[in-house]
């Protein structure tokens, strides 16, 4: 076996159904006493009920989180929070209002307890992205991690289909990739293997019945392994892809991950095979490539670029962007190559 370093990130993590109702006393716990509740404007419900769960130890509701953390709603957020005096920040959502939070605390190191109600993962990684002049920029940094982490399923029943799906895609991303990753290790492999099986056997029952609370608790549990998988790994190729189209062509971001992350794989599959017979067993497919796409389809998921908005000159401009800089991928990464993986994934072409 490879010499390999682990760090599991250190955050509190409260699983099941009515962790919900544990908020106040999980904020206590952290020693806050004015706290900032953050949603998007579509989710204001959920922050209020929040804060008014909170009670005294609310100090307000910022309810505008937006998709991919704008400079403005971030530099918006961090005036608030100082405004109010907040010293802690709940975030109830998915990524971009967990990414919101992040951003609050790159710059105040406000704790933040992070409360998903989608299945993307952020809420495990010390990730952050932030969105200026229309190119977003992500790091990693350790005060961005949530300190505690809610994942109560009832949340997730309102989810409509096409967000469950994608966001569960998402997070099948985050476990595939770190699969091949040039820093995984048996554990990160475990919890990746053990992510895509629940994920895979819990997305088909999310969207047949969005009020199974059972499989949105099992998705969950993947969400939770996928971004622990995530963020002791570092991502290749599908990600990188990803970031490029979505930050180039404004594509929403979950489903860009669905539809690129067979074509990515497909990609991969000669270069990766240990890796890819793994997830292909976890998947309970014959093929990674065409169990992700198959899994999608069913899901009713997007499959193909074009579906979701991506303008058939991008293409090139795309291959261009995300060929100019070097990085870790199982296959040499080349102009040709992926240029051929972006046509299939524009036409949703089954990766046999
Ligand atoms: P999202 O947070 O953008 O939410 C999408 C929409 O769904 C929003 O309008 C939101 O209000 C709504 N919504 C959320 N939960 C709902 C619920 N339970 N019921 C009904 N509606 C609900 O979606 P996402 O896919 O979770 O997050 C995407 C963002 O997260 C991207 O910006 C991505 O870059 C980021 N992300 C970051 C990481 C990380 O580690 N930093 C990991 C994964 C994703």
């Amino acid at each position: 076996m490879r010499a390999f370093t682990y760090e599991p990130p250190p955050s509190r993590v409260i699983f099941g159904r009515d962790a919900f109702d544990v908020l106040a006393v999980e904020v206590a716990r952290l020693g806050a006493r004015r706290v900032l509740v953050l949603s998007t404007p579509g989710r204001r419900a959920d922050a209020e009920l929040a804060s008014n769960r909170l009670g005294l130890l609310s100090a307000g509701v910022f309810a505008e989180a937006a998709m991919h953390v704008p400079i403005e709603t971030a530099r918006a957020a961090r005036a608030a929070a100082a405004r109010l005096g907040a010293d802690a920040c709940v975030a109830i959502g998915g990524g971009s209002t967990i990414g919101l939070a992040k951003a609050i605390a790159l710059e105040s190191t406000l704790p933040i307890v992070a409360v998903p109600t989608t299945f993307a993962g952020s809420e495990m990684t010390a990730i952050y992205g932030l969105t200026e002049a229309g190119v977003k920029r992500t790091g990693r940094d350790p005060r961005v991690l949530p300190k505690t982490v809610l994942y109560d399923p009832a949340l997730t029943l309102t989810l409509p289909a096409r967000l469950a799906a994608t966001s569960g895609m998402n997070a099948l991303a985050h476990c595939v990739e770190a699969l091949y990753a040039p820093d995984g290790n048996p554990v990160t492999s475990l919890l990746a293997t053990e992510g895509i099986r629940a994920l895979s056997r819990s997305l088909p029952r999310v969207i047949e019945d969005a009020k199974n609370i059972d499989a949105c608790a099992d998705a969950l549990y993947g969400a939770w392994l996928a971004g622990m998988s995530l963020n002791a790994t570092s991502m290749s190729l599908h990600h990188k892809l990803c970031h490029t189209l979505g930050g180039t062509f404004n594509l929403p971001h979950a489903e860009v991950h669905t539809v690129v992350l067979p074509q990515a794989v497909r990609f991969n599959r000669e270069a990766a095979a240990v890796a890819m017979r793994t997830a292909a067993d976890a998947l309970g497919a014959a093929d990674a490539a065409l169990g992700l796409f198959d899994l999608a389809v069913r899901l009713g998921a997007p499959v193909a670029l074009k579906d979701i908005g991506m303008p058939a000159d991008g293409l090139d401009r795309a291959a261009r962007l995300a060929t100019e800089n070097p990085y870790a991928n199982p296959r040499p990464i080349d102009f040709a190559g992926v240029r051929d993986l972006l046509e299939r994934a524009y036409c949703g072409v089954r990766p046999t």
